[in-house]
């Protein structure tokens, strides 16, 4: 993406519009490249193959796919307000954390690493699924699990059912943390009857998702919790090629008053070596030191690991892109040039109902992603059938998430993250979301009249829109 000159979402995008599903830093052999280079009007050319800068090619795969080596998992908690993620968080970091140093205080910097019987697991505290898709919809594919606490008195609320979505629209396979198991009133059958009733189905009951109970205040079954977590990422196989030049994601980011720019980077391939020369987002610089979440200095982060990483010229974004250059100008350069890339914005990859059309025309669409909210959960449910009897031509209108209420932050996060639109049934905005709207160019369609909203769909899946002025 550096190369094109295009933002990594949109390379993304083009390579799935060839039905090529991949994230930011995986490798892709040269036949793919040319595809996604040639939309762009860019010829590609095989490289002699040849240090770090040469361009992977189909041959040097097979190379690097010998030199995969395990890494750990690294996983977020998601669910509803007061359900436990952050008492869940704090239990596991203070429980697991390897040997505590007598008062070593240990720093919130997003990101922390446990270890269960040597295998270590990483885990993101930015707890939310605001967070989570926002550096999703940057094109980052950082987590790999999602543990979704539900509180066994409170039982699924509107953010855990938000939750599912954006773990669905990730594709990343849910864990169920069933919480507050101390409490006289928890009910855990109640819990796996209302999974089931979202097609999660639970286990014992046949189904493969997990789901353990705990308390996160006496710590029962997070021992449990986490065992399942290791195995699960035990059968998912996750591999990384510690030998590449490192690439990553930056979880969070800070000014601080010493130290300068910090950055708490994930590193998900390669390894970071203090002295590396970095471009993360529109900063750049020498990595000067690598610091873990008790401040003790590190050499290097391998892939699944976080660290702080000092030494860069401007403070970095969340979702931000880390990568390795080989020499100082470049790493200017293409920081200068990602700089540029923000501040003229990038309009055109605003997705409206009229431009999906468009592309369903020229066939790079085929499938209309929808977050719909409504006034009553009975209009919720007669807009998904209606929309998914609409759906029965070539091409589908697919409903990610929908619910009763106002449009939110995260409903904008999530209709960005998966290049879909929102349709607004009899319902406003929350606060602050409709101009994350406009920041992230997500189309919000309102209608007081249903079989207008529907006319309109049926309209856009056969292609034949009115553009709205
Ligand atoms: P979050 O909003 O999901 O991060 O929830 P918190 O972790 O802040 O927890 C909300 C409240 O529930 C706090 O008062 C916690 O002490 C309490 N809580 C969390 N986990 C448990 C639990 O397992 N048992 C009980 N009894 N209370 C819990």
């Amino acid at each position: 993406s550096e190369l094109l000159d295009q933002t990594p979402v949109d390379v993304i995008k083009q390579l799935m519009r060839h039905g090529i599903m991949v994230s930011v830093n995986q490798v892709i052999d040269h036949q793919v490249a040319t595809v996604a280079a040639a939309a762009y009007g860019v010829r590609t050319r095989l490289a002699e193959s040849n240090a770090e800068t040469a361009p992977i090619t189909a041959d040097s795969t097979a190379q690097i796919d010998a030199q995969l080596q395990p890494r750990p998992p690294v996983i977020t908690i998601l669910g509803h307000v007061d359900h436990g993620k952050t008492s869940l968080l704090d239990y596991i970091r203070e429980s697991s954390v390897v040997q505590k140093e007598a008062g070593g205080i240990t720093q919130h910097i997003g990101a922390y690493q446990v270890e269960l019987d040597g295998q270590p697991i990483t885990f993101l505290d930015t707890p939310g699924h605001a967070a989570f898709t926002a550096i999703r919809s940057r094109g980052a594919r950082v987590t790999d699990i999602a543990v979704l606490v539900v509180a066994a008195d409170d039982g699924i609320m509107p953010q855990t059912d938000e939750a599912i979505s954006h773990a669905r629209a990730a594709e990343v396979p849910i864990v169920v943390a069933i919480n507050k198991m101390d409490l006289p009133g928890a009910q855990p059958e109640v819990i796996k009857r209302q999974l089931s009733e979202r097609n999660l189905l639970v286990e014992e009951w046949g189904g493969d998702i997990i789901a353990v109970p705990v308390s996160a205040q006496t710590g029962d079954g997070v021992g449990d919790l986490l065992e399942n977590l290791t195995v699960l990422a035990e059968v998912m196989e996750l591999k990384a090629d510690p030998t590449r030049p490192a690439a990553g994601v930056v979880v969070e980011a800070t000014l601080d008053r010493r130290r300068g720019p910090t950055a708490t980077v994930l590193i998900q391939s390669g390894t970071l070596r203090v002295g590396n020369q970095i471009v993360v987002g529109g900063a750049w610089g020498r990595v000067r030191a690598i610091t873990n979440e008790r401040g003790e200095s590190m050499d290097c982060i391998t892939p699944g690991s976080p660290g702080v990483v000092t030494g860069l010229n401007s403070t970095p974004e969340a979702g931000d892109i880390l990568q390795v250059v080989s020499d100082e100008r470049t790493a200017r350069q293409t920081a200068e040039r990602h700089g540029r890339r923000s501040h003229t914005g990038n309009l055109d990859t605003v997705l409206t109902l009229d431009n999906v059309v468009k592309q369903i025309d020229s066939g790079d669409v085929k499938e209309l992603i929808v977050v719909l909210k409504a006034d009553v959960q009975g209009s919720v449910e007669a807009i998904v059938q209606s929309i998914e009897k609409l759906s029965e031509g070539e091409v589908k209108a697919r409903v990610i998430h929908s619910g009763s209420g106002s449009v939110s932050d995260s409903d904008i996060q999530l209709a960005s993250a998966s290049d879909g639109i929102v349709l607004a049934f009899n319902v406003g905005f929350e606060i602050g979301a409709e101009r994350t709207a406009d920041r992230l160019g997500v189309e919000v369609r309102s209608y007081q009249i249903i079989y207008r909203l529907l006319e309109d769909i049926e309209q856009a899946l056969k292609g034949m829109l009115e553009p709205e002025y």
